[in-house]
């Protein structure tokens, strides 16, 4: 899932961190520059998660205020439950390979609490187990493929370097005005590559902004530089497992987008102020918040 292929890894090699090396960050776009403009956050006592800054589905960020201010619950669909069941198939089945831990997809079945996927079990599990089975096979090649090249290396060893992952790592993003109990979806700490997992088939623009928010986040936490970011389009379509990445330089611009939402978002929540609604055609019945909007 988080492996790079042949030809993205070549990309990595020969493009991205070329530029990222002659192109540079910004000295005040480091997330270790957080204690002062423009990362500094100017409402210090407001908290927000990851996905209300980097969501744009709502184009004027009204969704961000029913739900930090007017504290309505979101209504979830069939799509938020499989991009649920699949985060937590990936992550669980990733984190039974690092532990060394035996769990197979029946077992893990059992102990989903249902009560937190709005869905019905029958309706995700085939394409769960798909995408767990495609998961297992990855790290087993993988790691039978470190294994063969370092006959002398630990089993601890061969773990570390076949999957140098951090899954679900907790990190506080308090410093740039965030959450204290984010969780990133993955980081390469071998490549020093940012992932965020997204379960859809449609390439959009802003969905960069999560991964850049944690790469800041991570360099304002533990002061190394995260320049390079991917997200991870995954999906199941009758029966096939199908994984796209798009893999990019957290450049300035990309930093400078991100703390622009952020700082428009902290503001909506700080001020209690409605930003109202878009043009009608820019919200989608399948909005969380349609109801709470237009019903
Ligand atoms: S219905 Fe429209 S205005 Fe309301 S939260 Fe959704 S996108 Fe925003």
């Amino acid at each position: 899932m988080y492996f790079l292929s042949d030809v993205e890894h070549k990309y990595l090699l020969h493009q991205l961190l070329p530029t990222a090396r002659e192109v540079g960050v910004s000295k005040e776009l480091r997330g270790w520059s957080w204690f002062q403009p423009p990362l500094k956050p100017y409402y210090g006592d407001v908290k927000l998660p990851m996905y209300a800054v980097s969501s744009k589905y709502c184009p004027t960020g009204r969704d961000v205020y029913l739900r930090n201010v007017e504290n309505v619950r979101p209504k979830l669909g069939p799509k938020v439950a499989l991009g649920k069941m699949f985060h937590g198939v990936v992550s669980d089945c990733l984190q039974a390979f690092l532990q060394r831990k035996s769990l197979d997809f029946e077992t893990w079945w059992l102990k989903i609490r249902w009560d937190e996927i709005p869905e019905k079990p029958e309706n995700v599990k085939e394409p769960s187990r798909e995408v767990w089975k495609f998961v297992s096979k990855l790290c087993e090649a993988r790691l039978a493929e470190v294994s063969s090249r370092q006959p002398y290396a630990s089993e601890y060893d061969v773990i570390a370097s076949a999957l140098p992952f951090l899954v679900e790592h907790r990190i506080s993003g308090e410093l740039l005005g965030l959450s204290g109990i984010l969780s990133l979806d993955c980081y390469d700490y071998l490549h020093a590559i940012m992932f965020d997992l997204k379960v859809n088939d449609e390439r959009r623009e802003w969905y960069r902004l999560s991964p850049v928010g944690y790469a800041l986040v991570f360099e304002s936490v533990h002061e190394t530089p995260v320049d390079i970011c991917c997200v991870v389009y995954l999906n199941v379509r009758k029966g096939k497992v199908s994984v796209q990445k798009d893999l990019f330089f957290a450049d300035d611009e990309l930093r400078q987008w991100w703390i622009e939402e952020r700082d428009k978002k902290l503001e909506i929540v700080a001020e209690r102020r409605d930003p109202g609604k878009p043009e009608r055609s820019q919200c989608l019945e399948s909005c969380m918040f349609f109801d709470a909007c237009y019903g």
